[in-house]
This record gives structure tokens, sequence and C-alpha cells, in this order.
């Protein structure tokens, strides 16, 4: 099919340009039915195939380098396997959305490249519209300088010590006589999928469906207020979840995950907090996993802003990391009482970007994995999504209790 309609090289302009704009009149929103990996010499070529004209925008990232295809949005109508399997420097690829006026496609590379040259071609010759993008393998020097101009703090800023940076903490406003606020967050979402069941089930949508039954539950109590980081299959960085649980003013902050391993007989659920040192090697292994969540979908991580941050928050943590501790000494044996297997060490901490808020008490809830045949089935089913929505919200009440006791 490639071969139909590889290009010849000779007349491959040199298209220096990382960013490039194409903009099309009358272009729709467009559907995506198929794609196609191909290698030329050393150009190696990516197709899709349209079923409408579209405007796209191309940018590289680095730490690993990637490279970033943005469209309108886009019906991507792809099997869900696709991207898994790479060719030339294109190591694998992710698709979906990202948010609301942008469908991203993420292509991993081995090895850093550029982008030769992008385009829109017409139907022509019994193909629909097609996306054709070329990538050329290039040094790591070359693809350095052809890197977007990166956000972040000034230059002279950015070389200060942040320890010589004194700024005061900002406070969450918290009026009184209100209720509660929880904030949960359902993991992953739009082009980041999380992981995939054995039945390919993918850990973005598992999340949302028990973020929702838990939201009911918590609701239907009366006594505290629900706020969602996202409720639609929609990406969000790690840092928007965080601000999402600051603006709301929370007093609790629980982000839904479910994992897979390559042993299929692990099964059962953990509980993580945040710590500079991870308690484990495995915990530490899944806060790089979960962190990569930016990375899957081509969100810029370079910039000096988040360092600063972090040192200035780091003393407002403390104390969250305090109140999340409690909140686990309620959460474990609730899930216990609901008979919700739990791992054999269930409280576990690790560096979660995550759960990076400074003065918000989060945890990060691992319920299962999704690679255990039991722990997926009670993760799809309406009864298993209830107990462990039950589970957390007795915690949820027990917790806040305690804490509106130790602050009147
Ligand atoms: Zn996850």
């Amino acid at each position: 099919m490639l071969r139909k309609l590889l290009f010849r090289l000779n007349v491959l302009p040199v298209l220096m340009a990382m960013t490039v704009m194409v903009s099309l009149s009358a272009a729709g929103a467009a559907t995506v039915t198929g794609v196609r990996l191909g290698e030329n010499g050393d150009i190696t070529r990516l197709v899709l195939d349209l079923d409408n004209a579209s405007s796209f925008r191309t940018f590289l990232l680095d730490d690993p380098p990637r490279v970033v295809i943005d469209f309108p949005p886009m019906d991507w109508r792809l099997l869900k396997t696709a991207g898994r399997q790479g060719r030339g420097v294109i190591a694998g690829f992710r698709f979906g959305v990202f948010d609301q006026g942008t469908s991203r496609m993420v292509l991993d590379l081995k090895r850093p490249a550029r982008v030769a040259q992008a385009f829109i071609l017409p139907p022509r010759e019994g193909y629909g519209y097609r996306f054709v993008i070329d990538l050329k393998p290039v040094t790591q020097k070359e693809f350095s300088t052809l890197l977007r101009p990166q956000g972040g703090l000034p230059a002279d800023l950015a070389a200060t010590r942040p320890a010589a940076i004194k700024l005061p903490p900002v406070p969450v406003a918290r009026p009184r006589h209100r209720l509660p606020v929880v904030v949960l967050d359902p993991g992953h979402g739009g082009i980041d999928p999380g992981a995939s069941s054995l039945n390919g089930h993918r850990e973005k949508d598992i999340t949302l469906a028990i973020a929702r039954n838990l939201a009911r539950h918590l609701r239907a109590t009366g006594r505290v207020k629900v706020v969602m980081t996202r409720n639609r299959d929609v990406f969000l960085k790690l840092r928007e979840r965080v601000r999402i649980a600051r603006r709301a003013g929370a007093d609790l902050f629980i982000s839904l995950h479910a994992d897979t391993i390559s042993r299929s007989s692990v099964r059962g659920a953990s509980i993580y907090t945040l710590s500079e040192t991870a308690s484990d090697k495995e915990a530490a292994a899944l806060a790089a996993k979960e962190n990569k969540a930016d990375v899957i979908a081509g969100v810029n991580l370079s910039g000096h802003s988040e360092d600063v941050a972090e040192i200035l928050i780091d003393l407002a943590q403390r104390e969250a990391m305090n109140a999340s501790a409690s909140f686990v000494s309620y959460l474990l044996p609730s899930m216990r009482r609901r008979g919700i297997k739990l791992l054999r060490k269930p409280h576990r901490s690790a560096g979660f970007r995550v759960l990076k808020a400074p003065d918000v008490a989060s945890v990060l809830l691992e319920l299962g994995y999704l690679s255990n045949r039991r722990d997926e089935s009670r993760l799809l089913s309406r009864k298993g999504q209830s107990e462990i929505a039950a589970a957390i919200t007795d915690a949820v009440l027990a917790y806040l209790e305690k804490q509106q006791a130790y602050n009147r």
C-alpha cells in the first residue's frame, strides 16, 4: 500500500521549519480511518487516511525525543493496538483528545529526528485525503536547536538559586461554614489511555467510571462537596489536576488508578502518598510510570518554574503529608471491611507529581491490577465499583469528622 504513494527522495524539499501550520479552507472535523508507516532510505513516513481535509501543526519535544502533531478535533477510528509497533525512527505512537480544541498524535522517536516535510494530500487515485509526515534522523545537537523556545522563568531568574528566592506560600481560601470539598481525580484520559487490561479495557475509562460512582456515593451523604478533575475522556496535565484541587479549596484529593504487572497472578489494591524518597523499588517504578502521563501526551516538561515552585511548597507539603497518612489510616481498614483485596504492604509512598498540592491531603489509589482476571472483573463490574466507592466514602466521612473535631 505504502509503496504506491512512495515519494521520490530527490524532490524532497528540505523544510527546516519545525512548526508547520497548514490551513485549508472548508476543513470540517475529520475522521481518521487508517494509519501506515513506511521507510525509504533514512526517511520514515507516517500516513493517516482522513475523510476530510484538516489543518495541523507539528513540533518537537525532548527527553525523550518526540514529534507532536496537533489537529483540530478529529474522530480516531483506529485499532486500539495501533501505534504499539513502530518503524524506522518511530518507536510507537499515541493519539486522542488533548484538550477541547485539539486532537493530538505523539510519535515516540528511537533517536532524534526532524520533520522533513508534512502535508495534506487531496483525494487521488482511489485514496481519500491523507496526512503525510516524513521524519529524518538528526544529531542530538541539531535536534536541540530545532526545539521550540522553551517556556518557564526568564533566564536571569531561572539561574538564581532557588533557596535565594523567598516568597510567602499562597494559602488556599477556605471559607468557614461550608461543606468539606473532596476532589476526585480519575487517572489518565484522552490521548493518555493509562494501562490496558488483557481484554483491552483501558485504565482511563475504568478510573472515570469508578470516580463517577464514588461521586454519587459521596454526594448522597449530603456531607461533602465533590469536584471532579475530569468528567469525560479528556487529557489533563498532572499539574492541571493539582491546580483544580487547589482552586476548589480541596480538603481531600483522591487520584484513582489501576495498574498492570507482568505476573498475572498478582492482585490487590494499594494506596500511595507523597514522599521524596520512595518506600520501595516498586513504588518508585510506579511513580515514574504514572508521572509519564504528561510525556505520553506530549507536554513540554522543561522550564525552571517548576523547580522553584517545588521548593516554595515544600514546607506546606509536610503538613499535608501527615494529613494524607491519617486518611490512609481510615481507608485501609474500610477497604478491608468491604472485602477489597489489598497488596501485602498496601500503604506505600513515592514522588507522584499528581500528589503535589502543597496544602491538600492527597492520596493515589491503585485500585487493582488490570493484568489479573479477578481484579479486572471487579473493577469493571457495577458491584465491584460500588464496593470500592462505599469503602472510600466511609473512610472520607470518618477522616473528615476527625479533622473537623481537631479544628474546632
Ligand atoms: Zn495510572
